[in-house]
């Protein structure tokens, strides 16, 4: 259903430039031309009326130019986001390690086009955030991962890498207040970290329950854990719990789990080894490939229903369906936002008017239509 939204004729549009129609939907301006070989089989050529050019079937999407097939790209995403390194990426599949990392940056570029799309519109009912702890370069720079986790839809809701500083707290936090919706009282956990404090003190007054877990440590071993509760009354907090479909007592297990898949599916994050990040920016497009495949591709154990496993997104109510690589870069939209952002430096008119020419995302995808 999905393919044949994306693929049919009227979604296309024309890429020149020049053209009256550049980028117009819908114009009745684009015909079927030709097709032409690759060494995976035959694509559609198609030509554009008003202009006379012509141009390939994958024009717009992230296997556009690509001289592999498209598997071997979904194949290089799924291993990356799987823990595996790109080296050993690039000699599994005989590719240079240069191809692999090209290939994975346009990956992430679709993968955080799409997330900062389709992640919005969540519930908040029991968020808990935490902290992973890594280096980037050397063993003298570390960097922080800070992430938030919706626990009742397990979705990966808020993401940022830097140093540990209340500016990032703020930043991750912000995100996902902005993009979620919040009814009154939801829980809010986090380890004992004084910036959540602070930043549930003065910007969340009242619309949560915030716990801290604080645990004393002793040679990497926890020696005491203390709960306290430094937002809401007792009667909230016992109300919350009492909602909580998951959570009988304050505990941050949830993000902390989380936290463990996420070391474990990058191989950037694995403890002792030597594949760290070189830079930030490499770390920042692997987690987000990785947010999306966890969210939207990942069949959850937690939300099995049934013999149906449901992704967080489908939980969340995002998603009608478990998505794949191929669903989210044989997506042309996508592409077009990029350029416009990178073009109008963010400019809101711009970013709507892909609204008003008829581009439904939701459509494209089979979101919210099971
Ligand atoms: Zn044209």
């Amino acid at each position: 259903m999905a393919h044949q939204t994306c693929m049919s004729r009227k979604n296309r549009v024309c890429p020149n430039r020049t053209c009256p129609h550049f980028r117009q939907p819908g114009q009745g301006n684009i015909i079927r031309h030709s097709f032409y070989k690759t060494r995976h089989g035959r694509r559609r050529r198609y030509r554009c009326k008003a202009c006379g050019r012509t141009f390939s079937s994958t024009y717009g999407t992230a296997y556009y130019r690509l001289q592999w097939s498209r598997a071997t790209f979904d194949f290089v995403a799924t291993m990356s986001v799987n823990g595996v390194g790109k080296s050993a990426i690039a000699r599994t599949r005989s590719l240079s390690r240069s191809t692999v990392c090209r290939w994975l940056e346009v990956a992430s570029r679709y993968a955080r086009h799409f997330n900062s799309r389709a992640l919005e519109g969540y519930e908040l009912t029991e968020l808990q955030a935490d902290e992973i702890r890594t280096f980037v370069g050397s063993k003298q720079r570390v960097r922080w991962l800070f992430t938030a986790l919706e626990v009742s839809s397990r979705l990966w809701v808020g993401l940022v890498v830097g140093s540990r500083s209340y500016a990032n707290v703020k930043k991750c936090l912000f995100e996902v207040l902005r993009k979620g919706r919040v009814h009154g009282g939801f829980l809010f956990t986090t380890d004992g970290f004084d910036m959540y404090r602070w930043f549930a003190q003065r910007y969340m007054p009242g619309a949560c329950v915030h716990g801290q877990i604080i645990k004393k440590r002793r040679k990497n071993r926890v020696t005491s854990v203390r709960r306290s509760l430094s937002g809401g009354t007792r009667r909230q907090l016992d109300y919350a719990l009492f909602r909580s479909e998951d959570s009988s007592t304050l505990n941050t297990s949830f993000v902390e789990r989380h936290n463990l898949t996420i070391r474990q599916s990058s191989s950037y994050l694995g403890r002792r080894t030597a594949g760290h990040a070189r830079a930030v920016d490499a770390l920042e497009e692997h987690l987000e490939l990785l947010r999306l495949h966890y969210n939207f591709m990942r069949p959850h154990l937690a939300l099995r229903s049934g013999p149906e496993v449901r992704t967080p997104a489908m939980q969340a109510g995002l998603a009608g369906r478990k998505l794949s690589f191929r669903d989210v870069f044989a997506m042309r939209l996508i592409l077009f936002l990029w350029e416009l952002v990178v073009n109008w430096a963010g400019s809101w008119e711009l970013w709507w008017r892909g609204g008003d020419l008829g581009w439904s995302w939701g459509l494209d995808l089979g979101l919210n239509n099971t």
